[in-house]
């Protein structure tokens, strides 16, 4: 088979192997790396129908990841898609009244992250020893809630790696904040700032493009690598669970091979619908990719207007791990609507300093948008229709796909694309589905949702309030970058 290289969205001329792309994270010059092409399938779509989720993700990424042999790749999918996973078919589709929902959640820190964060550390290691790194792999992840815990549990005492993830203090969840500061490993290291996820993010793409501290630091042994989906190893295996949903909605004779269905996709850093586009034009059948957003919709006025416009109040949602302005991933997709480098750089440049940028890019996405009131009344009133519970990012989904369907009058197969348990957020989802629950304590939310919902806690997040706080760190968004040499020089 021919090998895919990859290159940066921003023009820099250098080609190089997925292998390459994923220890490197980001592109020099800043741009996030792209193929060259986006490869073909080489199998039909009835072969697929017999394919188990580890076979089909080995189909689907040995035509991205080509530098891989054979063994690697089963050997970095087997040890990823496997009983970490609380459900045998890893991905599975469910079903309420007409809606079909693709639960992402059932790995380790039941949200959709782990899909990717599982496999991440295995192909960065295989990554690393094929390219003869030598030095420890520094892994630093902003979060807006997922990432940082999916990727604590990933890569949380593998060796030659280093973690270090930074939050927003007041921005995500309790779930979520309790299950990263108990996080265990030798090699994690957990802080919170005073800021907002883009701010995070921000600092820590700065730090991937400081070349003298980059310098530094390899002077000590360490490289820098990403495990945000600007990160290639992360957007790959986001590709597969497009073509698991399309498999079993035809062997729930839902629809005929050959049918073009829908997804809506809650989206945030614009990772998870990128990798929806990437399944289409590899010949999956899809009609439209609708992106959802919530209160911060910078990407609904992107796709209505053309204009991407960042000069805007940031609004904290119950649906944090969208609670994003700026989406990286969005860079990839300009970059494929035109194939001109240039243009994507001035973009980029034309965001950090005016805040603000237009492009063209076309009109295969549609988009809608969901206010908090909506999203906690679409969890209220599905639960009562039939007992269904979403979560607060799923339900952002599903609103905006009720009002999307209603104004097109599209009556395509959807799938919503559902990426967390509603246990991670079960403060707010108690609280759409009956106001008693208001001001609920949001551990023993967890015991009431079980009632409720009739699915057991996941074992992931029992007993999560008695665990011990081994993270304490408050820093400022200023101090990032200090905080960073402070601790890889110490050694901690
Ligand atoms: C990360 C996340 C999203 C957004 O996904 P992107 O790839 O950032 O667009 C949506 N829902 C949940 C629960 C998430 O964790």
């Amino acid at each position: 088979m021919s090998q895919l290289y990859f290159k940066s969205t921003r023009g820099a001329e250098e080609k190089i192997t997925a292998g390459a792309a994923i220890v490197r994270g980001i592109a020099p010059d800043g741009g996030l790396y792209v193929p060259e092409q986006i490869p073909q399938i080489d199998f039909t779509l009835s072969d697929m129908l017999s394919y188990d989720y580890r076979e089909l993700a080995y189909r689907v990424l040995r035509l991205i990841i080509t530098d891989f042999s054979e063994d690697e790749l089963r050997n970095c999918i087997n040890s990823a898609y496997d009983e970490k996973f609380d459900n045998k078919l890893i991905a599975p589709l469910v079903s309420a009244k007409e809606h079909n929902f693709l639960e992402l959640f059932h790995g380790r820190t039941i949200a959709f992250k782990d899909m990717a964060l599982s496999i991440l550390p295995y192909l960065m290691k295989t990554a690393a020893k094929k390219n003869g790194v030598n030095e420890d792999i520094v892994i630093l992840t902003a979060t807006s809630g997922d990432t940082g815990k999916a990727a604590l549990e990933g890569f949380a005492d593998v060796p030659g790696t280093k973690i270090i993830v930074f939050y927003p203090e007041t921005g995500v969840s309790d779930v979520q904040k309790r299950q990263m500061i108990t996080q265990k490993g030798a090699n994690t290291c957990v802080a919170a700032i005073k800021g907002n996820f883009d701010d995070a993010q921000t600092a820590v793409k700065k730090i991937f493009t400081n070349e003298s501290l980059k310098s530094e630091l390899k002077q000590r042994g360490y490289v820098f690598s990403s495990a945000n989906s600007i990160n290639i190893g992360r957007l790959a295996p986001q590709i597969v669970y497009y073509f698991y949903a399309y498999s079993q909605l035809v062997n729930a004779g839902k629809i005929k091979l050959g049918d073009k269905i829908n997804f809506t996709v809650p989206t945030g850093n614009f990772g998870d619908i990128l990798a929806g586009y990437y399944a289409k034009h590899m010949g999956l059948p899809v009609e439209r990719l609708i992106c959802a957003s919530n209160d911060n919709k910078v990407l609904f006025d992107f796709f209505k207007t053309g204009k991407y416009d960042v000069k805007r109040d940031f609004i904290v949602t119950v649906s944090p791990s969208m609670d994003i302005l700026i989406s990286s991933n969005l860079e990839r997709l300009l970059y494929h609507s035109c194939n001109d480098a240039a243009k994507v750089k001035e973009a980029m440049e034309r965001l950090s300093g005016e805040k603000e940028y237009t492009f063209d890019i076309g009109n295969e996405f549609s988009a809608e948008f969901a206010t908090v009131e909506e999203t906690l009344s679409a969890i209220g009133e599905l639960f009562k229709e039939t007992g269904y519970v979403m979560d607060t990012h799923t339900a952002v989904a599903y609103a905006s796909y009720v009002k999307y369907a209603a104004e097109s009058g599209d009556k395509t197969i959807n799938v919503i694309v559902s990426t967390a348990s509603p246990y991670k957020f079960a403060k707010d989802v108690l609280r759409a589905i009956d106001k008693k629950y208001e001001g609920i304590d949001p551990f023993k939310a967890l015991d009431e949702l079980e009632k409720i919902s009739k699915i057991p806690v996941p074992e992931p997040i029992k007993g999560i309030n008695t665990r011990q706080i081994l993270h304490s760190a408050v820093i400022d968004r200023t101090q990032i970058e200090s905080f960073v040499k402070e601790r890889l020089t110490q050694n901690v």
